[in-house]
């Protein structure tokens, strides 16, 4: 007799999919976290402002002391540092030469509170390339075996966005798109005209446009609209665990949250070679504990989850659990982010907007897809976004006195920026490891981190400034700014904020963590589908992909435990 029928570790975005799914079949599910219990009404800030915070809410030296990586996100202020990691307290270690900027929160909801709402599908390109070009394995699924599933999850979790019948960028089931700005409709006209094969339509995004009855009666609201999303949102208007997939959960009665517990260990019944349950450390009082149950979800995050099966190793299996493939912890992508422009488009300035957008525009892959590039293979997108700029940034004036507060009234031309989101190669070489020595306050292993990011990526960044300087040119962009084509390097890895790759899937045991069901090949009662699971990494924003194959691998367990096969 187990505790639980199901274990989820790890309350984020993919383990919220996994316990609602399981806890509305009738199992008995555990989410063990080792954050705190979030209470919007306590932790959430969007109803605070800046000039209700000290410091107008700027980073203060302590922050900068005691965040030194956390703080340097966009979305880490003053009123946000409750969902960010304490770096002193969570170290980890990187390879001589290399770097990585590993932004993380552990709390209820892990990310999906703190994250951008970017939601797009993969491609049947992007699940065949690596078939096609070489790199990593072949994926064992394919856009028509996931494609349900994403309508599945886009229908409950509500994403905004545009019909546009694109081949690269897959459509869905979608609530209204918001409005692109008449700068954005100018640039998309020019882009199209210029460059036959690009387009640029609205972001897709995870914030309720036209709620469904089903989303009102979890109490979601509709978006107002006030892009105070990284504060986290009373409305329940954005996609997080939180608002959506836990209170699903919680309603059946059939889950059992355990906040401040940190899962060290999968732990193995010798005599049938299945995982029995996980060894937890409560954070508080340092008190270890077993947890059972009949089957095992990992969903702590690709690097934390990488770290609990390194840790967990066996006499069998001395390099890792599920690691006869000796590929966990391997192959460690993100997304390289490094090709940033902005210019200033006339005209216009007789306009505005109404409310603040908490969204922008995307540009779909083009490149080794409607055209060709030299120098890499795969391809980026572009997330930006063109609004009238502020008196103090367009003017960067200073000064006092009736005349200069009245030309401050007065908003600025309109600016267009935008960042490529560029595909990083699976690579044997970038991986996770555990420090021999070094451990954390609670006991565990501190992860050294070796990624280094190659020819391909700084190629494709080099090659994603030219033609943002040509898009932005080919517009009448005044004041192009650009980082140098010919030198400018890929941003650090884990700035792009999604880590995947560390315990792949794909068709043979020899070379791949898991199969196509998200399932351990070697320990069959355990699941992974956290962003570890992906076989490539396409350039779209992950999290809608992470969110369909949990969805998918909770709906296959529940079979196999149905039929006593687990
Ligand atoms: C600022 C920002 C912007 C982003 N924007 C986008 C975007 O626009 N689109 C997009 O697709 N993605 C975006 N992301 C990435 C997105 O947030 C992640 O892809 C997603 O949250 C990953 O889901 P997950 O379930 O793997 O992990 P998480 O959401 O990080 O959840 C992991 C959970 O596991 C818990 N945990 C960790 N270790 C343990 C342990 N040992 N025991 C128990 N519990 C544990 C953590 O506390 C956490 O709650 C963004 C992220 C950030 C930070
Ligand atoms: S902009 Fe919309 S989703 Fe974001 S915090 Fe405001 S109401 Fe919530």
């Amino acid at each position: 007799m187990t505790d639980f029928d199901v274990i989820v570790v790890g309350s984020g975005m993919s383990g919220g999919w996994v316990a609602k799914e399981l806890c509305e079949k009738g199992f008995k599910v555990a989410v063990i976290e080792r954050g705190k219990a979030i209470s919007p009404t306590e932790d959430y800030t969007d109803f605070i402002d800046p000039w209700d915070m000290e410091h107008l809410n700027r980073k203060t030296d302590q922050d900068r002391e005691d965040y030194p990586i956390q703080s340097t996100v966009y979305a880490f202020q003053s009123y946000t540092k409750q969902f960010w990691v304490k770096d002193k307290e969570h170290p980890y270690e990187t390879a001589e030469g290399t770097d990585f900027g590993w932004l993380r929160g552990y709390h209820e909801g892990g990310r999906s509170i703190m994250w951008g709402r970017q939601s797009y599908r993969m491609s049947e390109i992007d699940f065949e390339a690596n078939k096609k070009d070489g790199h990593g394995v072949d994926w064992p699924v394919r856009y028509d075996d996931i494609a349900p599933w994403y309508d599945y999850v886009e229908k409950f979790a509500g994403i905004s966005g545009s019909t546009e019948g694109l081949e690269i960028l897959p459509d869905g089931v979608f609530q209204p798109p918001h409005d692109l700005t008449c700068a954005e409709i100018d640039f998309k006209a020019k882009l199209e005209e210029n460059f036959p094969g690009r387009t640029l339509i609205p972001g897709r995004v995870a914030n309720l446009t036209e709620p469904t009855q089903e989303q009102m009666e979890l109490g979601r609201g509709k978006c107002m609209a006030r892009n105070h999303c990284f504060q986290g949102c009373s409305f329940g208007a954005y996609f997080s665990s939180n608002s959506a997939t836990l209170p699903a959960a919680r309603r059946t009665g059939n889950m059992t949250f355990i906040p401040e517990r940190a899962v060290h260990k999968v732990i193995m019944d010798e005599e049938t070679g299945r995982a029995s349950g996980v060894e937890t450390v409560d954070i508080n009082s340092g008190e270890k504990s077993l947890i059972t149950a009949r089957v095992v979800f990992l969903n702590a995050g690709t690097i934390p989850s990488t770290m609990i099966l390194l840790n967990s190793a066996t006499e069998d299996a001395p390099n890792g659990l599920a690691n006869s493939s000796g590929q966990l912890g391997r192959n460690l992508m993100d997304h390289h982010s490094g090709a940033r422009g902005s210019a200033i488009l006339p005209g216009n300035l007789d306009k505005h907007t109404f409310g603040r957008r908490p969204n922008g525009f995307y540009i779909p892959r083009f490149r080794n897809h409607t055209e060709e590039a030299e120098g890499f293979v795969r391809g980026f997108g572009y997330q930006g976004g063109a609004t009238r700029t502020r008196w103090w940034t367009s003017m960067g004036k200073k000064g006092v006195g009736e005349d200069f507060k009245a030309e401050g009234r007065e908003p600025g031309p309109w600016r267009i920026s935008m960042v490529a989101f560029g595909e990083v190669l699976p690579n044997e070489k970038n991986h996770v490891r555990l420090h021999e020595t070094k451990t954390d306050e609670w006991g565990f292993p501190v992860p050294v981190l070796d990624v280094a990011w190659g020819e391909n990526e700084t190629n494709m960044v080099r090659q994603a400034i030219r033609d943002t300087r040509a898009m932005l040119e080919a517009a009448g962009g005044i004041d192009i700014q650009t980082d140098d084509p010919e030198t400018a390097m890929p941003a650090t890895p884990g700035r792009g904020i999604h880590e995947m790759g560390t315990a792949r899937m794909g068709r043979d045991p020899k070379t791949s963590v898991l199969n196509e069901w998200n399932q351990s090949w070697d320990v069959p009662n355990l699941f992974i589908t956290d962003g570890s699971f992906m076989t490539s990494g396409g350039c779209q924003n992950p999290s809608l992909t992470y969110m369909a194959f949990s969805a998918r691998a909770a709906h296959h367990a529940a079979e196999l435990m149905n039929e006593g096969k687990l």
